[in-house]
């Protein structure tokens, strides 16, 4: 590749071969490539149509092919810009994710300190109380002995200078008196026990847990809550990330053109409404609500244009004609409720205990499909809500999307079973088992038909499959 300070070079860099420093005359028709006469001796001996170049160039800058470069290349580069600007994004993310988990680690440890700090504490405590109750007692015990001690020692010097008779008879009961206090003394202090204490550690469970110990926690990947998608008129596609809280518009080669980032609000769904305008679910992060937010999506932008809230946690959502049908649920219920574009609540269609995972709406609009991802099956109800019909697979587990496409196929995919089934139009047999596991299949959680390209989109939680139908 070239670097832009070799510009100038360019014109002249441009016609040397730079594998072999001679200049490129020849094209391969066979190859599409252009070589010098080294490349054709080594690389295109086989090949059935090596042409001299400037033979086959003339009126070349005529061609329309020759003329649909700039664009081409302007094609490119924006799609370089936006890859470059989403990854230079996706880096920050990375660092701020980083930065918040090694303020997590640092709390975790100020928080274990403060714990062996109150143990460590209350442990001292103790000891000063053991230690001040046993020198209390021994105080009191020498307290006791000084007077003693020194009243027997004072007699001691009495009797060696005292000589009269009477004074040595009356020293002789003194003494005595005192000798038998001083023996009381001794017999009550030999007769209690020693007093010491020790100390026993029990922390080596603690120490051990700790010891044996690598890590505060464990680290994962978090690209697996599930890619959400709709398509659009020309064949494009919306991504809607859960994990990475991204929208995303990939063209019709599934790359990337436009993202535009949510977070911290966590979008859940979207459903396509009308030519470039989707409908994304959004849960609030700071209450826990859920928005539905209109965006009008061009060849290289995502424009929010409007919103409204919507009672409890929306799930899913589908459209027909003007009427949006939002699925939300909280912990005892599930309900369809049927609301206008602008959010206003028309009526409830649906209710029932049971988890609804996914919806989509026929494309005459008179049957809506629901599947329940605890009970394992599709429902199908008439436009009034009134169930009509139930489909079940008892060997497949978890369905997560169901999409009806435009032609009136409806395809169901099972996020335990690595499965997607096409159904028949009554929704009471298998049609046909579309992909399998072995076919890519991989916890997938939605579903898009192209009729343009007969491929079925499946976004699942570690990348798009995208599924060739004829
Ligand atoms: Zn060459
Ligand atoms: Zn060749």
């Amino acid at each position: 590749m070239l670097g832009r300070q070799d510009v100038a070079q360019w014109g002249r860099a441009s016609e040397i071969c730079s594998a072999h420093c001679k200049s490129l005359e020849m094209f391969c028709e066979d190859h599409q490539d252009v070589c010098c006469s080294v490349c054709v001796a080594v690389n295109h001996r086989q090949c059935s149509s090596v042409r001299h170049i400037p033979e086959i160039s003339k009126g070349f800058q005529e061609k329309p092919e020759y003329k649909r470069l700039p664009d081409m290349i302007a094609d490119i580069i924006s799609k370089l810009d936006c890859v470059k600007r989403y990854e230079q994004e996706h880096r920050k993310e990375v660092q701020d994710a980083g930065t918040k988990i090694r303020d997590e680690i640092r709390s975790l440890r100020v928080e274990i300190n403060k714990l062996l700090d109150d143990i460590e504490k209350t442990t001292l405590n103790q000891l000063e109380d053991y230690e001040a109750d046993i020198v209390t007692e021994v105080n009191d015990n020498i307290q006791k002995i000084i007077p003693a001690h020194e009243s027997v020692a004072n007699f001691n010097e009495m009797l060696l200078s005292e000589k009269s008779e009477k004074s040595s008879f009356i020293l002789y009961y003194q003494c005595q008196r005192e000798k038998n206090v001083a023996e009381c003394l001794l017999q009550e202090i030999s007769s209690k026990p020693d007093k010491l204490f020790s100390f026993q550690s029990d922390i080596n469970d603690f120490r051990k847990l700790i010891s044996e110990r690598k890590m505060f926690g464990t680290f994962e990947n978090r690209r697996c809550l599930g890619v959400k998608l709709c398509g659009l008129p020309k064949g494009e596609l919306l991504i809607v990330d859960v994990s990475i809280q991204k929208l995303k518009l990939l063209d019709t080669k599934y790359q990337l053109v436009a993202h535009e980032n949510l977070g911290p609000a966590r979008p859940y769904n979207v459903c396509h409404i009308a030519d470039y305008e989707v409908a994304v679910v959004i849960v609030n992060a700071n209450n826990d609500k859920s928005e539905v937010h209109l965006y009008t999506v061009t060849s290289r932008a995502i424009r929010k244009t409007r919103r409204f809230p919507v009672q409890h946690r929306v799930i899913a959502i589908s459209h027909y004609q003007g009427k949006l049908y939002v699925v939300s649920s909280n912990n005892t219920k599930s309900t369809i409720n049927l609301h206008t574009m602008n959010g206003d609540l028309v009526t409830k269609i649906y209710e029932e205990p049971c988890c609804l995972r996914s919806i989509a709406i026929s494309n005459d609009g008179n049957f809506v499909y629901v599947v329940r991802w605890e009970a394992g099956d599709l429902i199908t109800l008439d436009s009034n809500g009134n169930k009509i019909s139930t489909f079940c697979d008892p060997q497949l587990k978890s369905p997560s999307g169901v999409h009806a496409s435009e032609s009136g196929h409806v395809f169901v995919c099972y996020y335990s079973s690595n499965t997607v089934l096409q159904l028949d139009r009554e929704r009471k047999r298998k049609l046909a088992v579309v992909a399998r596991k072995v076919d890519g299949v991989d916890s997938p959680v939605s579903l898009w038909f192209s009729l343009r390209t007969s491929s079925l989109i499946v976004g699942q939680d570690r990348r798009l499959l995208v599924l060739k139908l004829v």
